[in-house]
C-alpha cells in the first residue's frame, strides 16, 4: 500500500490517502508540542517509537476485545489504519493525580484514586480544548448517547489492559488520552495513538517520568526517556502475546 495524496498534517503525525477508499497511512514525526501548540520542539526518534508502541499498545488491546483502526505497520514511521471520523472528544482515564487534575482541584501530583476517574475534552484547539460532560456533548451533536456508552466502556477496558501491562514492565500508569472514530458502518473504534506523548508513565520503583512531562517540564533526559520506556515495552511484549 502507497501513499497518495497528504490529506492532513497535525502536530506529531501527517495523514496520506491510500489507493483504498477505507485505509489510511500515517506518518509519525518528530515533532512535538505542548500547551496547545505554544511551546514547540523535537524530540528525536520520538516518531519511530510511538509508531511501534502505539501498535503494540492497539493489537494488545484488540486481542482483549477493545476494537482499533490499527491494520498494519509499513515501515518505521508509518501505519495503514482504518478511516474513521474522528469522534471530537479528547477521552482522558486516570488513575493518579497529576497535570491539569492537580492544578485545577488544587492537589498535589501522586495521589492514587480508589477508581479511576474519566472525563472528556472538545477536541478544538481555537476554544482550547475545554472540558465537558456528556451532556454537553449530546448537546453539542458531538456524539450519540449509544456512541458516548462505548466510548467509556472501551476507555476502562483500556485502562485495565494497560495498566496491567504496564505494571508488568515496572511502570505505572497515571492518566491518558484517547481518541475515538466511526467507521463508515457506524462503529466506534479507538484510533489516534497510544505513547508516551498521550499517556503519563512513572517508574514504579523511582517514579521517574518516562513520558513527555520531561520535555513539556523542561525536565532534560527526553530522548532517553521514550528510548526507556520503549525498552521496557519490548522486554515485557513476549510474556503477554
Ligand atoms: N493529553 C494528551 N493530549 C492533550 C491533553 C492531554 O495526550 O491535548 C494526555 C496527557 O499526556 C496526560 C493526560 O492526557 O497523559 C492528562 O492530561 P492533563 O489533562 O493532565 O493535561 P496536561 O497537564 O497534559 O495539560
Amino acid at each position: 500500500m502507497e501513499k497518495l495524496s497528504q490529506l492532513y498534517e497535525g502536530k506529531a503525525k501527517k495523514v496520506y490517502a491510500t489507493e483504498d477508499p477505507d485505509l489510511l497511512i500515517v506518518s509519525y514525526k518528530d515533532d512535538a508540542t505542548a500547551f496547545n501548540g505554544l511551546k514547540k520542539g523535537t524530540i528525536a526518534g520520538k516518531g519511530v517509537i510511538n509508531n511501534r508502541m502505539s501498535n503494540e499498545l492497539m493489537q494488545m488491546l484488540e486481542r482483549e476485545g477493545v476494537p482499533t483502526h490499527f491494520v498494519s505497520q509499513l515501515s518505521e514511521r508509518d501505519t495503514l489504519v482504518r478511516r474513521v471520523s474522528i469522534v471530537p472528544l479528547e477521552v482522558i482515564i486516570r488513575n493518579i493525580s497529576a497535570g491539569s487534575f492537580a492544578k485545577n482541584y488544587g492537589v498535589e501530583e501522586g495521589i492514587v484514586f480508589a477508581s479511576p476517574t474519566i472525563e472528556f475534552s472538545y477536541k478544538n484547539d481555537a476554544l482550547g480544548d475545554p472540558l465537558l460532560n456528556e451532556y454537553h456533548a449530546l448537546a453539542l451533536g458531538l456524539a450519540t448517547k449509544e456512541e458516548i456508552e462505548d466510548i467509556k466502556r472501551y476507555a476502562f477496558r483500556v485502562n485495565d489492559v494497560l495498566k496491567r501491562f504496564w505494571l508488568s514492565c515496572g511502570v505505572t500508569l497515571v492518566d491518558f488520552k484517547l481518541e475515538f472514530g466511526r467507521t463508515a458502518d457506524g462503529k466506534i473504534i479507538l484510533a489516534d495513538e497510544i505513547s508516551p506523548d498521550t499517556c503519563r508513565l512513572w517508574d514504579t520503583a523511582t517514579g521517574t517520568k518516562l513520558d513527555k512531562d520531561r520535555f513539556r517540564r523542561d525536565l532534560g533526559g527526553v530522548e532517553e526517556a521514550y528510548s526507556e520506556i520503549m525498552g521496557r515495552l519490548e522486554k515485557n511484549l513476549e510474556v503477554t502475546k
